[in-house]
């Protein structure tokens, strides 16, 4: 299989479980996520419409992999990039998922008013809650490397190993491949 283009959800997912994301690459998205990303949807569509716009930007990482950004809004007036979620429940992998789209969006040479970085915002309508999220320096570093192993993954024909604790997998849309 050659390497797809690296998006958002898929660091997410990499951050989440590196087995969820070759599943992912492989076409594999089962109906729990896709309901979940559409409620996701759903939430920034009816709270936030006026002052955002989506965007698609793509790029290349360090190593040549190619990179895809689809965000859920860009203020761009505000210099800020939102991305909204419905639950804080994989919060880790949300604030990955936010430095990787400015990431994208700094290698594309996208910049916020006055040139300067563009900010990364978690919006969570359902808690009234935000989140501000920063790229640094060390985390361009880490993502270059998620990216990496995300490319030697999706070439591989055997799933990565299976999440170390048993428990987490039984909140897993993908449960039943894993354990069925
Ligand atoms: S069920 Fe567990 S091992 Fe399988 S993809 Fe989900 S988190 Fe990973």
């Amino acid at each position: 299989m050659t390497a797809p283009r690296i998006g958002g959800m898929l660091v997410g997912y990499w951050r989440v479980c590196p087995r969820k994301a070759w599943y992912s690459m492989r076409g594999l998205w089962m109906e729990q996520e896709s309901e979940a990303v559409a409620l996701g949807r759903l939430l920034d569509r009816t709270s936030y419409r006026r002052r955002r716009r989506p965007a698609l930007i793509e790029a290349t990482a360090p190593d040549g992999t190619p990179l895809v950004a689809k965000l859920d809004g860009v203020d761009l007036r505000a210099g800020v990039l939102h991305e909204t979620k419905k639950g804080r429940s994989c919060e880790d992998a949300h604030v990955w998922q936010v430095r990787f789209y400015l990431w994208v969006l700094r290698l594309a040479g996208v910049t916020g008013p006055g040139g300067r970085p563009l900010r990364g915002q978690l919006d969570y309508p359902a808690l009234r809650r935000t989140e501000p999220v920063a790229l640094e320096l060390e985390h361009e570093g880490h993502l270059a490397e998620v990216v990496s192993a995300l490319a030697a993954c999706a070439r591989q024909d055997v799933p990565p190993e299976r999440h170390p604790r048993r428990s987490f997998c039984r909140r897993c849309a993908f449960e039943a491949l894993c354990y069925g």
